[in-house]
């Protein structure tokens, strides 16, 4: 049984096709979170939705620019976004911590041992840490990066056993076939059919969540790609349940080293 995983929410499964929050989709994964925290798995969600969330609040001018656009879209957004996983969390009594990073804070000596202090600390109460990127300052030449390599560095931090990549798709697909079972030595022969493009909402696209679960793999985390829209996704998953992809990891984890 797994004691610690990353759990990684899409734009896509927490919104409507026309943009805003899908609540409902929200709340079923917050039961399911709750579920499995009163299994004694401790769960950190990784979640995306604010740059989402604020295109569907705000209506801003076109000549401030893409990038300062999508600034203030994730700084408005965050806001609800977490308003909602608050509320969520506090029916059932748990509360949610907010973590916004940076992969400069990853690489900054000091500020990957306060954060991995600081997350230690929340995981021993009723707390659920939910990081997201910190979109306003997180802009490195102009691009933004996505949250599916920020899972990944979460999950390598705290050392957590299992990482599960919510997605609006059912799992990685080669010919409309959901792959069920990916190992490091056949990985290769399927990544070739992974095409580049990304949702509209998100930014990672399937070839990032390839590689990134080949690099937990690697480093003997389990990852599963399953489709957080269907019901009991996560909890099915974390039971041994056959959906979606999983990426079986090396046998024997190994010692890794930032
Ligand atoms: N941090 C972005 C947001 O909250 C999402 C990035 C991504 O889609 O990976 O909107």
């Amino acid at each position: 049984m797994y004691k610690r995983i990353v759990v990684k929410i899409g734009t896509k499964v927490l919104s409507n096709p026309d943009g805003r929050l899908d609540r409902e989709v929200l709340e079923h994964i917050i039961e399911q979170a709750v579920l499995l925290r009163k299994k004694n798995i401790q769960v950190i969600l990784v979640t995306s939705g604010a740059v989402g969330t604020g295109r569907g609040l705000l209506t801003l001018k076109k000549d401030i620019g893409s990038v300062v656009q999508k600034q203030v879209f994730a700084a408005v957004g965050q806001v609800r976004l977490m308003g909602m996983y608050a509320d969520l969390f506090e029916k059932h009594g748990y509360f949610c911590a907010q973590v916004l990073a940076t992969k400069e804070d990853f690489r900054d000596r000091q500020h990957y041992a306060n954060m991995k202090n600081c997350f230690e600390n929340l995981l021993q109460d009723k707390i659920i840490p939910i990081v997201n990127e910190n979109d306003v300052v997180a802009i490195s030449e102009l691009v933004f990066t996505d949250n599916d390599e920020l899972a990944e560095l979460v999950a390598t931090q705290l050392r957590v056993d299992a990482v599960v990549i919510l997605t609006s798709v059912d799992g990685v697909l080669v010919g409309g076939r959901t792959i069920s079972e990916i190992n490091l030595s056949n990985a290769v022969s399927f990544k070739k059919h992974i095409t580049p493009e990304r949702s509209a909402g998100g930014r990672g696209g399937m070839r990032t969540k390839f590689s990134v679960s080949l690099k937990l793999a690697k480093r003997g985390i389990t990852t599963y790609i399953v489709n957080g829209k269907k019901r009991n996704a996560l909890t099915d998953v974390i039971a041994g349940k056959r959906i979606g992809t999983k990426f079986l990891p090396r046998k024997k984890a190994a010692s890794y080293k930032r």
